[in-house]
């Protein structure tokens, strides 16, 4: 449609160098033709032009002492992309990797799967250029109360409620929040994903593990099958994959691996979740030294990964749960998948399959997941913090996981039926675009032209 090529040919010359972006905006974008044409409205009010300029975009320098008192420099970011449901909302990312292209991949993502949980929350996201990796606890104070001098001013329980994401935890969202107060005098829910101790709510830590494998779950249950037995492809080693290994335990699957930067892990008997734990939660070290506890398991160094792919995705199993990060699994980690037998993929990290590799999958009519449904649980429970914060109460874990695994259901529900209207019941991509486009569009017709 040349509507869609259009904008994409007008965001690659207007937002020059961000593949990421592009590559996130291509793929809703051809999910939304049969509505953009049937629709007046959406192109009399530039539905399309609109959302994929964020509503602001704050960009800053952060400036911080390391341990040997030298001046370091990092990038900041926070996309504010689309209030129209609510207030911005999503994580912040430290990672080296980061820049423009990746923040506003993430923050447009962002809006749709927000409006999936079907709570009232807009889209953003931030971060910065910041590698967490041997950093003592000093630095890491030092750049988070630094990166708050700078974004207080922006964020707030109303207006931005910033969480977690790869790189930060409830250690960074402590020193975040402790600089926020001391700036505001606020002590409010300004940050999701907080400690137990002040604020936090339970389940948060577990929630989008918890519900990339419920997504699974129903996507399974609805054609008659169950995830009892099934061996599981697991990457990632952070919060994400540690809790989808959990989780898949507790529904009665097998999960065989797990990666890091370092390497993979497969374990035929099943990785080890409290080795895994101490490994990345209390000692965070790489995860070669898992074979010193379990030298039955197999260890792949990404010096041996494939040229054209991840060695993760090459082992055989029945369902894959990428948790890593974005464009982890390629076209030819698919297509080997789908030889291997592999029947369904959950993603728990955001974008994880590359554009070709999504066309592998809903060729082969294999249960498919894309992200922003499959991983939506982690954001709703920050949701759920928000509404606990504001309402000064604090629900009990099996409270809160109840709903989360009904929010869970009604995203698979709602991307199903929706991909059922347009014709392509088993396109929970399309299904998934559509039905978060809607809600966000029509919301920004009624709000007028702002
Ligand atoms: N970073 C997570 C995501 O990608 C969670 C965001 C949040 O809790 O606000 O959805």
């Amino acid at each position: 449609m040349t509507y869609i090529h259009n904008t994409i040919t007008k965001l690659k010359k207007t937002s020059p160098a961000q593949a990421e972006f592009y590559q996130a905006v291509e793929e809703v974008l051809d999910s939304l033709q049969p509505i953009l044409e049937t629709n007046e409205q959406y192109q009399l009010n530039s539905i399309i032009e609109r959302i994929v300029e964020p509503e602001r975009q704050i960009m800053f320098r952060v400036p911080w002492v390391d341990d040997q008192g030298k001046v370091q420099v990092n990038k900041g970011y926070r996309i504010e992309f689309n209030s129209a449901l609510g207030p911005y909302k999503g994580g912040l990312r430290f990672h080296p990797s980061v820049n423009a292209s990746i923040i506003k991949f993430l923050g447009f993502e962002q809006i749709f799967k927000n409006a999936l949980t079907g709570l009232p929350i807009g889209g953003g996201k931030g971060g910065a250029n910041f590698d967490p990796k041997g950093k003592s606890d000093g630095e890491i104070m030092r750049f988070c109360q630094s990166f708050i001098n700078e974004l207080y001013r922006h964020i707030g329980p109303t207006t931005d409620v910033p969480a977690g994401d790869i790189g930060v935890g409830a250690r960074e969202i402590g020193y975040m929040f402790g600089q926020y107060k001391r700036l505001t005098g606020n002590y409010d829910g300004v940050f999701t994903g907080k400690s137990l101790l002040w604020g936090g709510s339970l389940v948060r830590k577990e929630a989008t593990g918890y519900g990339c494998v419920y997504f699974a779950q129903y996507m399974l249950e609805d054609k008659g099958d169950s995830l009892v037995g099934k061996r599981c492809l697991v990457s990632g080693a952070g919060n994400v994959a540690i809790y989808t290994i959990e989780k898949l335990y507790q529904l009665g699957a097998i999960p065989v691996s797990c990666s890091d930067s370092s390497g993979t892990i497969y374990h035929e008997a099943g990785v080890n979740l409290d080795t895994l734990k101490d490994l990345k939660e209390v000692r965070k070290v790489r995860l070669n030294e898992y074979l010193t506890a379990h030298p039955d398991a197999k260890f792949i160094p990404i010096a041996e990964y494939p040229e054209d792919g991840n060695a993760v995705w090459r082992q055989p199993a029945d369902l894959a749960f990428p948790c890593a990060t974005q464009n982890e699994l390629s076209e030819a980690d698919a297509k080997v998948l789908v030889a291997n037998g592999c029947i369904g993929v959950s993603e728990g990290a955001n974008m994880p399959s590359t554009q070709d590799a999504v066309e592998v999958f809903l060729a082969a009519k294999i249960h498919y997941g894309p992200g922003k449904a499959a991983n939506a649980g982690g954001v709703a429970t920050s949701q759920l913090e928000m509404a606990q914060n504001a309402s000064m109460q604090r629900w009990s874990f099996e409270e809160v996981d109840e709903k989360l695994k009904v929010i869970m259901k009604n995203i698979y529900l709602n991307a199903s039926e929706t991909a059922a209207e347009f014709g392509e019941p088993h396109n929970l991509v399309l299904g998934a675009n559509i039905a978060g486009f809607r809600k966000v569009a029509d919301a920004m017709i009624e709000q007028g032209v702002v």
